[in-house]
């Protein structure tokens, strides 16, 4: 249940080829009317803690995150997270945050045929709708793993889809495969600030995403302290925080 429990290094040989065609095919290439660098911030399942510390941490900047739920995971401990409520969702939109989808029961694009794939998808979508009246426009692949055939399925039903692959969204960007990048303890946070002034030096879109906030995070979250040293990274870049909503709202299809 994880944002990266499959290795590349351990999926087989047709496996990776998918994920190399899902990353390398186009299928919404698209440009930015502005020209100033963003950086969007993501959370991936979600951990009670990734709205209850980060949200808070980012509205005290008078920012706002993406949230990519898997409702299915709604009230459960999962490996000993607690995920978020139905409260939480409440909360979640009343502040401002977006929210995305994650499929509905965390269902990674290998584990079932793309039919069965886009069906979960619409029934996170459909469960939102009904219990928050609330409409879903973008999406993150659980495990970041993306298939040619799913990205198919999804980018004329979703605004963008996210992976889990790192670097900066440049123009032209595939709305359909935005590229993100991890906000984890155990990499430090070097390898974001170096991403933070590329993405200036770029005038790019920069997604970051991370799991649970915690003092004693999982492998796929981070502290607060290095979440704050993010956010301070990202304020002196002056880079505008978005979510990945208004991100997306500022590209024109080509
Ligand atoms: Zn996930």
């Amino acid at each position: 249940m994880q944002p990266v429990s499959l290795p590349r290094k351990i999926l087989g040989l047709q496996q990776k080829m998918h994920l190399l065609l899902a990353e390398w095919v186009s299928l919404d290439r698209a440009r930015r009317q502005s020209t100033s660098a963003m950086v969007s911030f993501t959370f991936d399942d979600f951990p009670r803690s990734a709205l209850g510390i980060g949200g808070r941490m980012l509205s005290d900047h008078g920012w706002r995150g993406t949230y990519y739920c898997a409702s299915g995971m709604m009230g459960k401990i999962v490996d000993s997270e607690a995920m978020f409520t139905r409260s939480d969702l409440d909360n979640l939109v009343a502040a401002g945050h977006e929210l995305g989808c994650h499929t509905r029961d965390h269902v990674p694009c290998f584990s079932r045929d793309g039919k069965s794939f886009a069906e979960n998808c619409a029934a996170n979508r459909s469960g939102i709708k009904k219990m928050l009246g609330y409409d879903i426009r973008n999406f993150s692949f659980p495990n970041g793993q993306a298939t040619l055939g799913v990205k198919r399925r999804l980018h004329s039903v979703y605004d963008s889809c996210r992976s889990n692959n790192w670097g900066i969204n440049t123009d032209p960007v595939d709305l359909s495969y935005l590229r993100a990048n991890p906000i984890y303890s155990r990499y430090g946070t070097e390898a974001v600030r170096k991403l933070v002034a590329e993405n200036v030096q770029r005038n790019g879109w920069l997604v970051l995403y991370t799991h649970d906030i915690s003092p004693n995070p999982s492998p796929y979250g981070c502290t607060p302290d290095d979440f704050e040293q993010v956010m301070h990274l990202v304020l002196e870049s002056s880079a505008e925080v978005v979510t990945i909503r208004d991100a997306v709202s500022r590209f024109a299809r080509i």
